[in-house]
């Protein structure tokens, strides 16, 4: 009888129609798939992308080098070396982040007490060689000019679960 069946479904080309059926279903519903990188998907504002460092909106940075995210950093990717000021505050003279080693587990933004460092939303920072990404502290502070709004709304919506 299976065979019969079998005999049947090749004559009739069945499962050739039930393709083209789906097909011509799936034709006229909505796409999934999007021309990236013209079109982009939706991105949770826990997305932990490319890091910055964030400054005030006078334009002082946020960083008092108090360590903490290079204590935490599992991965040692941060390097922080600070001095006093001559107007008695403390501030980094070096802050390196080396994203080949960071796992982006986000513990140094959960550390620093004033959200200077922070994973930003991009996540198009591919580069063609190693040194590329080692960031130094001018990298990062640029980086933080750059993303400044999107991060600013990004945390304020983050807010009321941290
Ligand atoms: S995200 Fe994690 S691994 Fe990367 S620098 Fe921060 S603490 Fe280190
Ligand atoms: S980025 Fe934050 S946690 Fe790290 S040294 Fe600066 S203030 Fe401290």
């Amino acid at each position: 009888m299976a065979f019969l069946d079998r005999i049947a479904s090749a004559f009739l080309l069945s499962e050739i129609r039930s393709g083209m059926a789906l097909t011509l279903r799936y034709m006229f519903k909505p796409k999934v798939t999007i021309n990236y990188p013209f079109e982009k998907g939706p991105l949770s504002p826990r997305f932990r992308g490319e890091h910055v460092l964030r400054r005030y909106a006078n334009g002082e940075e946020r960083c008092i080098a108090c360590k903490l995210c290079e204590a935490i950093c599992p991965a040692q990717a941060i390097t922080i070396e600070a001095a006093p000021r001559a107007d008695g505050s403390r501030r980094t003279t070096r802050y390196d982040l080396d994203l080949t080693k960071c796992i982006f587990c986000g513990l140094c933004q959960e550390a620093c007490p004033v959200d200077a460092i922070v994973e930003g939303p991009n996540f198009e920072y591919a580069t063609e060689t190693r040194e590329e990404m080692m960031y130094d502290k001018a990298h990062l502070l640029a980086n933080g000019d750059r993303w400044e709004t999107e991060i600013a709304m990004r945390l304020e919506i983050e807010a009321p679960y941290r």
